[in-house]
């Protein structure tokens, strides 16, 4: 089961990226009610989000066995970077992803919103994949491939490569087996 948390998102984008990773990952998905307030992860200094603090205050959120996803409208970072397009707890149950940068208003272009849709997917299933333990991926083509701008998530896919499909299925697998 995968569950999404709407942080300031629309309930139409949250009920689309839905049926959108469902198949992918051949899981049920589903949008959580809850609002999460983020404001304590808000730096000031920096005006975005720290996401590693918001991944930590979802995990009382997840449920056992299922992935949680927020998807929010905030700027998000780590020290480490100017940005994230997202983060997520690598073989662990949450993850978080980013709309702020996936806008072409962003950038000062006229919105575009089917490419900004597109874009958060395949943030989403990226993020999602951190989660069943999938690392960067060579593949320029695989969404596993990381990517830190919109450029480089433009010219990826929205699926996994051979080798990441497998790894996912073989997580979901022992995942199954130990329920
Ligand atoms: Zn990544
Ligand atoms: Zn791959």
């Amino acid at each position: 089961m995968i569950h999404l948390l709407g942080i300031e998102v629309a309930a139409d984008v949250l009920a689309d990226l839905a049926a959108e990773l469902a198949p992918v990952f051949r899981m049920a998905c589903q949008v959580r009610p809850e609002r999460l307030d983020v404001a304590f992860a808000h730096d000031r200094m920096r005006n975005q989000h720290h996401s590693t603090a918001i991944l930590q205050a979802m995990q009382p959120l997840a449920e056992s066995g299922a992935r949680l996803l927020a998807v929010t409208s905030v700027d998000l970072y780590v020290p480490v970077l100017t940005f994230v397009f997202g983060e997520a707890q690598l073989t662990g149950s949450c993850a978080v992803v980013s709309l702020h940068r996936l806008r072409e208003e962003f950038y000062g272009l006229p919105a575009r919103e089917e490419l900004m849709r597109e874009r958060l997917v395949k943030e989403a299933v990226h993020e999602l994949g951190h989660t069943f333990g999938l690392r960067h991926c060579d593949d320029w083509r695989c969404v596993m491939t990381s990517s830190h701008g919109v450029e480089r998530l433009d010219v990826k896919g929205a699926g996994f490569c051979v080798l990441c499909g497998r790894a996912v299925t073989g997580a979901r697998a022992r995942a199954a087996a130990m329920v």
